[in-house]
Formats: C-alpha cells, sequence, structure tokens
C-alpha cells in the first residue's frame, strides 16, 4: 500500500549558513538552479532594512526607531536577469544593499530582535511550499530547523576577503586589508549576538570551501539534495 502525496512532498529545503564572503549566494543560487528550487537570501532583507533606515536617517543603535521603521517596508525578493532582486515598497534597490555603508551597519540591525521577529516570519512563510534553498546565518539552527539538509559553508577569512575584493574591485574604495578586518569584525559580530547568532545548526554538514572552485561546492550539495529527497520519499511510502 502506497500513501498518497501530493507534489509538496516532492521537495526538501536546504538551509546554507556561513560567515560572509564564504560564497553562500553563488552556491545557493546554483543549487536551487540545478534543483528547479527557489533561492532565497535572507541577508538581502537586513540589507534592505539597514539601507532604508540609514536613507531615512535613522540611528541603527535605537532599536525602537529601527523596529518601527522595518514594520512599515514593503521588502520583496523576485528573480532577476542576474540572480534575486531586492525590492523596496516596489524600487529596486539590489544594488544600492551592497554598499559599504550597508556592510558596516547591517550586523547591528541584524541584532535587533523586533526586525529578526518580522524578517524570520517573511521567511518562514516563504519556505512554507518546500522547494527552497536559503542562505544566511540562523536558517538551519532557527528559521528552519526542519530543513532536511543543512549546510554550514565557510572558508579561510583570507580567502573570503579575497573574492570580495575581486567582486567589488575598486568600487569598494577599501584595500584587502581593510576589506579582511571588516569582514572578520562583522563576522565577530553575527557570531556574539544574543539573538540567533551564527552557528553551525544541529545536523549540519561542514563545508570548507577554501581553494575549491564553486562549481564544485555546487555539485556537492545538490548531489546530498537529491540524496536527502529520496529519502524523504523513502519515509511516506
Ligand atoms: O549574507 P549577507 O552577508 O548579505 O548578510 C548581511 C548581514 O545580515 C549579516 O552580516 C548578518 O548580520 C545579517 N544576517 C542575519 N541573519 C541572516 C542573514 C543575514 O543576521 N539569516
Amino acid at each position: 500500500m502506497s500513501i498518497h502525496h501530493d507534489g509538496m512532498d516532492e521537495r526538501i529545503n536546504i538551509a546554507i549558513d556561513g560567515p560572509a564572503g564564504a560564497g553562500k549566494s553563488t552556491v545557493a543560487r546554483s543549487v536551487a538552479e540545478a534543483l528547479g528550487y527557489i533561492y532565497i537570501d535572507t541577508g538581502a532583507m537586513y540589507r534592505a532594512v539597514t539601507w532604508s533606515a540609514r536613507e531615512a536617517g535613522l540611528d541603527v543603535e535605537d532599536d525602537k526607531a529601527i523596529a518601527d521603521h522595518a514594520a512599515k517596508l514593503d521588502i520583496a525578493l523576485a528573480p532577476g536577469p542576474n540572480g534575486q532582486i531586492v525590492l523596496l515598497d516596489g524600487q529596486d534597490i539590489t544594488d544600492k544593499i551592497r554598499s559599504r555603508d550597508v556592510n558596516l551597519h547591517v550586523s547591528r540591525v541584524a541584532a535587533n530582535d523586533a526586525v529578526r521577529l518580522l524578517l524570520v516570519e517573511m521567511q518562514r512563510k516563504l519556505a512554507s511550499g518546500k522547494g527552497v534553498v536559503m542562505d544566511g546565518r540562523d536558517i538551519g539552527s532557527h528559521v528552519l530547523p526542519g530543513a532536511e539538509l543543512k549546510i554550514y559553508l565557510t572558508a579561510s577569512v583570507q580567502e573570503r576577503a579575497l573574492r570580495r575584493f575581486r567582486e567589488s574591485g575598486n568600487a569598494s574604495g577599501v584595500s584587502l586589508e581593510v576589506m579582511e578586518r571588516e569582514i572578520e569584525e562583522r563576522d565577530r559580530k553575527d557570531m556574539e549576538r544574543a539573538v540567533s547568532p551564527l552557528i553551525q545548526a544541529e545536523g549540519a554538514l561542514l563545508l570548507d570551501s577554501t581553494g575549491i572552485p564553486a562549481e564544485e561546492v555546487v555539485s556537492q550539495i545538490a548531489e546530498l539534495g537529491r540524496k536527502k529527497l529520496a529519502e524523504a520519499k523513502q519515509d511516506v511510502i
């Protein structure tokens, strides 16, 4: 006898967490593509709130003002020609949220409980239909603890800084050394914060991508995803 299951059961959720510049978004996007899943960049949501708050002249230390501001925003993620587009109240802010100013302030905004509550609720809704590859810091540990596949993706800080440096070229206006220091500082804040800090979630597989091409990491995760999917199907029969 087989138990009837609809299309929903044919998909799993994949959580990819790790420090800044570990290649999470590149890898998560390609894994989603390989499996026909939806890619969700949760860092972009914290960045959108930060960018908007800074534009509005708010102090990121003022938790109440930031939370009130965040509650009024309409943040949407949509597929674009080069990956995900971030819309804020209908305005495309995809490039704006990658600025150095946002890099320097986003961890403070992400330590705001009320902001996290708001964004985590959105993230859970987005993943409720399964078939999602979500990257962030607390996805496997807090947002989607039931995700069938959890990856903790990291790389040496030197390599992570170098990747970011190459991506931004001269646009960032900072040296490789400064970039490395700023990445370390952001990781420290993300790992030490009181609410949902960056940790390797229980059951998460550690992948160190230092010196490993992105394509290799992608095929490894996609393969693991297919295995987990097969296991999930076995479980419902
Ligand atoms: O992934 P990305 O580097 O764009 O994330 C920007 C920042 O957003 C992180 O440094 C972290 O402070 C915050 N973040 C978070 N939880 C997530 C995703 C991002 O706190 N799930």
